[in-house]
């Protein structure tokens, strides 16, 4: 063995991720150091493992050296540095990217919602007040802090700071529950979690002092509303008002992880998407671009901030960084959105087709604000039909662009210059000029252009493998993520999204990978045998339709099982709408439960009751 591929092994006998040797500041985290000092971690593993580790008697490395040495022999080294040498990756911190006063006037409106407003200078303030205070607290860098908070100000303020600390913000929706958020903690090991009191009739306070319990990582509650400091919760309005500045953040590099996304899950539990400072401002600054975004623009947020879309596709990030505003709001009601419209002379929202199509409906019923600013519509998540892209244009007089993207890192657009019936009946391409894509088919190779096959991609802003896992079947040798979508490539270059391999039900925008559904409906003791596929449907586009074979007694019912999933902690948007029950479930040639022959019963089912 050479010195190297010793040293590797060591490692990786202690736990220890290469990627989290290039952050040092984790890394301490990780062992419980406080300092670097290369001997007294070679005494700290040597009591904590029992054995003599002899990491460092030929070179003297500090960790960022061995991190750099380890890396130069990793697969992918020679890509990166070829993807910084072309400036797709640039030596910036993502808060400083979008809090920059140098382009943009420190006196212009940056952040508004109902309550607050923040000019840039005040946001940049506010955001270095929030990252000492968070220091008091006791968050350190390197240390991860799972943010499930709703669509306001603060949230924005607390994840730039986390950011500006060096600690890692997790964004996580504010729908997930016990049974999502439980192995994302086993992984992740957050030091905090930022709640709010309340949201949606649910109490998240009540949820995250049960979660804290389980974790003994979580020392922190910031809670978003009445917090309890008896019960050691932080508020988090006193940790964003604007204030004093934060201690310089010590030895952050570009390539450290910024933040966490998570990914919608096609299999199980989401998975966390570690996203570094130059990866992702490579995907804010190229969205940014094709959406027509500058200084003068209003971005309208009303999709969760806590999701990649609304928050970095270019969303909020992409906005800020233009020297655009943003505006964050979550109305229940379409007509509410459209008098923030009117208000606050938005440019520009990002939107499911599921909330698109209600707003159409709210626009041709009371159609009397005064749109006139809305310059586009940014529609993804799921696929928009040509139909409805074409309604949207005429009822909102504005562009459409569609988003098909993920939170892995690939984000399509169609082009602001594309002529209508591209921009309606396709779903755009990349935004990186980094990204190669292929089209293959069952076998991996490449399909004849214009056929349909699974889409590959890799590039700058992509992803090569979830956090914490070293050998994934969604990415491919050389470095490929499978999106597990069918696409067909259009005349105009554009992607067509044509279906799906993997096996997701997509609810409107919100994901429901079937398996983990079916392993819980399994749990229960009347079910024999179950199995989820979408179903169509008018607003969401698809919902989830459940077959069931029970057992002796007989399937249990749609609020039985609905009960069952929920007493299990799993978030209500993956809950069942429909629960059809069959004596056994029909079996494909191989033996697999026979899905497409499923999904053309309950298309045949819904037909005959309309
Ligand atoms: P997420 O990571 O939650 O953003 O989900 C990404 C997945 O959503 C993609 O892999 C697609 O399956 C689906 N998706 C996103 N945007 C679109 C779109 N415009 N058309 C069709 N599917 C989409």
């Amino acid at each position: 063995m050479t010195a190297l591929e010793e040293v590797r092994k060591v490692l990786r006998d202690l736990g220890i991720e290469e990627e989290l040797l290039h952050e040092d500041a984790r890394l301490r985290a990780h062992l419980g150091l406080d300092s670097v000092d290369l001997t007294q971690m070679q005494v700290d593993f040597a009591e904590r493992f029992a054995a003599r580790v002899d990491l460092w008697t030929e070179h003297d490395y500090t960790l960022r050296q061995l991190a750099d040495v380890l890396g130069e022999h990793r697969p992918g080294a020679a890509v990166h540095q070829a993807y910084r040498d072309r400036g797709w990756w640039r030596p910036e911190f993502l808060d400083d990217l979008v809090l920059s006063t140098r382009l943009h006037a420190g006196h212009r409106a940056a952040l508004a919602d109902a309550e607050h407003t923040f000019t840039r200078a005040e946001l940049d303030a506010a955001v270095s007040g929030c990252a000492a205070r968070l220091a008091h607290t006791g968050i350190r860098p390197g240390e991860t802090v799972v943010v499930q908070l709703p669509n306001q100000a603060r949230t924005v303020v607390l994840v730039l700071a986390l950011i500006r600390l060096g600690a890692r913000p997790v964004l996580a929706l504010p729908a997930l529950r016990e049974h999502e958020l439980t192995p994302l903690l086993a992984a992740l090991r957050p030091a905090a979690l930022a709640v709010p009191a309340r949201h949606r009739r649910f109490d998240h306070v009540r949820l995250a002092e049960k979660l804290r319990e389980r974790h003994p990582c979580v020392r922190t509650l910031l809670v978003a509303g009445a917090a309890d400091p008896a019960g050691g919760h932080v508020e988090i309005d006193r940790l964003t008002e604007a204030g004093d500045q934060a201690p310089a953040p010590r030895d952050r590099h570009p390539s450290d992880t910024a933040l966490f996304l998570l990914s919608s899950g096609t299999t199980g539990a989401p998975k966390a998407i570690a996203r570094t400072h130059e990866a992702f401002g490579h995907l804010v600054r190229t969205a940014a671009a094709v959406s027509g975004l500058t200084p003068e623009s209003v971005f309208l947020a009303v999709l969760p901030v806590t999701h990649g879309f609304a928050f970095a596709s270019p969303g909020i990030l992409g906005t800020l960084a233009r020297g655009g505003r943003a505006v964050l709001a979550a109305p229940d009601d379409a007509l509410a959105a459209m008098a923030l419209i009117e208000r606050e002379r938005v440019t520009h929202c990002a939107l499911t087709p599921a909330l698109a199509r209600q707003w159409l409906t709210a626009r041709a019923a009371f159609g009397g604000h005064d749109l006139s600013s809305l310059e586009v519509l940014q529609i993804g998540g799921a696929r928009l039909d040509a139909s409805t892209a074409a309604r949207l244009a005429a009822a909102f007089d504005c562009r459409i662009q569609q988003v098909y993207g993920m939170s892995e890192g690939l984000l399509n657009f169609t082009r602001l210059d594309d002529p209508p019936e591209v921009a309606f009946t396709t779903q755009g391409r990349p935004s990186s000029p980094g990204d190669e894509t292929l089209v293959v088919d069952g076998e991996g190779r490449r399909v004849a252009d214009g056929d349909i096959g699974e889409l590959l991609v890799r590039g700058p802003g992509v992803i090569t493998r979830y956090h914490g896992e070293v050998a994934a079947a969604s990415f491919t040798p050389d470095g490929f993520y499978r999106t597990g979508d069918l696409v067909r490539r259009h005349a105009s270059g554009n992607f067509v999204v044509a279906g799906r391999v993997k096996d997701v039900i997509n609810r409107g925008g919100e994901k429901v990978p079937a398996d983990e559904l079916e392993a819980l409906v399994l749990e229960h003791p009347g079910v024999r045998a179950a199995a989820a596929v979408a179903m169509p449907h008018r607003v969401l586009g698809e919902a989830v339709c459940l077959y069931v074979v029970g057992g002796a007694q007989g399937a249990p019912s749609l609020p039985e099982i609905r009960r069952h999933l929920t007493d299990r902690g799993l978030a209500r948007f993956k809950l069942p709408e429909r629960l059809v029950d069959m004596p056994a479930l029909p079996l494909t040639a191989v033996g697999k439960t026979d899905k497409a022959r499923l999904r053309e019963d309950i298309r045949a089912r819904l037909g005959n009751e309309d």
